[in-house]
């Protein structure tokens, strides 16, 4: 029995399925969890000393690579002054300031501690300034597990086959109404339905929960319109594609201004955080200036914001960053787009930047309906193979495959040579 397999017999007696989050369960795959020692630069070690090159990079954050010394350092050195204070502290203001003051789209922002956390109090607060209850998200776009999100949401949900969470009650998602991503006429349906009532509309500007979806030419300039005629707000969950897709994210990428902006994990390099910002006139709603409360024992912990400040301020020195993310994203995912034509394969590939998904469907993604029809059983036998080829892919179908600054030209290469050889 491998190390893996015996601390999954155990975690399974104490943690629901042996894991904290569903989607690090191995269910589909029939397989055991690895379970993780360790990770720097692009790889991961398992408790078996097997080192597989990542693409998981902890869902995002680690886009310096694993074990970023400039980080690691800075975490050790806030600790040394204590661990939390549940008190107000100079490193919050650094954070605070360093983003407003790089983020044309930011004006005030609250830290909390989760893109669950961040997506519920952006939703409060755009409910509280425009006095207006009815919020309209996506198929297929995850914005975290608070309960008015779970409506058709993709990541760990989709993959479980579970369309909705039980215990949910129905009066948590009534105003929830559902568009489909990349179809505009959609959302003009539901905002011309209930007009005066829809206080925001929530968007992935990358859908990166259903694999990856882009957006196509002008949806979320689309978005912006529709926002602005029916007066409600914008908000781009930036959890994913914030200070990822560029530094200033989608919105910077893409040029298209939201309302308000929840960031996560990638703003804390690793550490528990999330974050919502946008228009002061919106955040000035929230406690304790403004009636829309929203609190946290833990939110702005000095070690945390010491780690994101850290990778942010590097990211914002080293913009070229981005333009190699870009490059190397091009050969990846450019090649494995080749190896499928040239093997004939039944599959598609999607990519943007540094974010990537081949999904075992030959029709194209671009929503919620037709990532549905990727074969989850092959993707499934695709993942163990490059497991077993030493590639560290997420193991569902319906997740992005991360790029960090650390994964090198032969980690492309070995990684091209794996899905040749599957193929
Ligand atoms: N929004 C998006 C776009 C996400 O991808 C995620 C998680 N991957 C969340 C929100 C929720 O973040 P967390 O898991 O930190 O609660």
């Amino acid at each position: 029995m491998t190390r893996s397999q015996e601390l999954f017999q155990r975690a399974v007696n104490y943690i629901p399925g042996g894991v904290n989050s569903p989607v690090r369960a191995y269910g589909a795959i029939g397989e055991t969890p690895r379970f993780i020692q360790g990770a720097v630069g692009s790889r991961i070690f398992d408790a078996d000393g097997n080192s597989y090159i990542d693409f998981i990079d902890s869902w995002g954050p680690m886009i310096l690579g694993h074990n970023n010394e400039a980080v690691k350092e800075s975490v050790i050195k806030a600790c040394e002054n204590g661990l939390s204070f549940g008190c107000a502290t100079e490193v919050e203001v650094d954070m605070a300031e360093f983003i407003c003051e790089h983020i044309p789209t930011i004006e005030m922002i609250r830290m909390v501690n989760s893109g669950t956390e961040a997506v519920m109090s952006a939703i409060r607060a755009a409910r509280g300034y425009t006095g207006k209850n009815k919020i309209i998200k996506f198929a297929g776009c995850y914005h975290g597990h608070s309960d008015a999100m779970l409506v058709s949401a993709g990541s760990g949900v989709m993959a479980s086959g579970v369309p909705d969470s039980a215990g949910v009650p129905r009066g948590c998602t009534e105003d929830t109404m559902l568009a489909i991503y990349n179809d505009l006429s959609s959302v003009e349906a539901l905002m011309n339905e209930c007009r005066d009532q829809v206080a925001a509309v929530i968007v992935e500007p990358v859908g990166a929960n259903m694999g990856v979806v882009p957006p196509a030419e002008g949806f979320l300039q689309g978005l912006r319109r529709l926002c602005d005629e029916h007066k409600a707000l914008l908000i781009f969950d930036e959890v994913i594609t914030g200070f990822r897709l560029a530094f200033e994210g989608a919105a910077g990428y893409f040029h298209v201004t939201p309302d308000l902006t929840t960031y996560g994990k990638i703003i804390g390099a690793g550490m528990p955080v999330g974050a919502y910002g946008g228009r002061k006139e919106i955040m000035e709603m929230v406690s304790p200036v403004g009636p829309v409360y929203q609190a946290g024992t833990l939110s702005g912990n000095p070690v945390a914001m010491a780690a994101g400040l850290t990778q942010l301020k590097i990211l914002y020195e080293h913009q070229e960053i981005y333009t190699n993310l870009r490059d190397k994203g091009e050969k990846l995912y450019g090649g494995i787009r080749e190896i499928l034509k040239e093997k004939e394969a039944p599959c598609v590939i999607n990519h943007i930047g540094s974010l990537g998904c081949v999904f075992f469907t030959r029709e194209p993604v671009t929503d919620y309906a037709s990532a549905k029809t990727a074969d989850t059983k092959a993707y499934a036998e695709y993942f163990k193979h490059m497991l077993r080829s030493g590639i560290h892919l997420a193991p569902a179908q319906f997740e992005a495959m991360f790029l960090s600054d650390a994964h090198t030209e032969e980690d492309i290469q070995a990684t091209l040579e794996a899905v040749r050889k599957f193929f």
